[in-house]
């Protein structure tokens, strides 16, 4: 998955909104940790059940996955590895507040939240408080 600082511009895939990204961490860059309040994390996981924007794979925590034991190879000769037991998400959620603002942020955001305390801009929060899901995306 790729870093993107946060409410830096989305850039990781193209599309035609243009949106604030949020919560696309990596295990090398250093984040915001505090509590995020519950019914942000209450409506994040329901946005984060029907994602948008479906990619082909996952995406996996790479917190979890430091600590996780190597993936076991399946086939040598195709570099097939056993997909790693850890969090994973496939997917993102995009909101829109109420100034006109789209966030879009990865659905492993939740699982960021909930085992790692991280803790998203206050800009975001209102954004999943006051604002709607993205329209026009699939
Ligand atoms: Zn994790």
């Amino acid at each position: 998955m790729a870093f993107i600082a946060d409410l830096a511009a989305y850039d990781y895939y193209p599309v035609a909104s243009e949106a604030l990204a949020v919560g696309w961490l990596d295990g090398a860059e250093r984040f915001e940790t505090g509590a995020c309040p519950s019914d942000v994390t209450e409506r994040l996981k329901v946005l984060a059940s029907a994602p948008v924007r479906l990619m082909r794979g996952y995406h996996y925590c790479q917190f979890c996955e430091h600590s996780a034991p190597p993936p076991k190879l399946l086939r040598a000769d195709i570099n097939l590895y056993e997909a790693p037991d850890v969090p994973r998400g496939n997917g993102e959620v995009w909101l829109t507040s109420p100034d006109g603002t789209n966030y879009a942020a990865p659905v492993l955001i939740v699982h960021y939240i909930e085992a790692h305390a991280y803790l998203p801009p206050a800009r975001f929060i209102n954004a999943v408080r006051f604002g709607v899901p993205t329209e026009g995306l699939s």
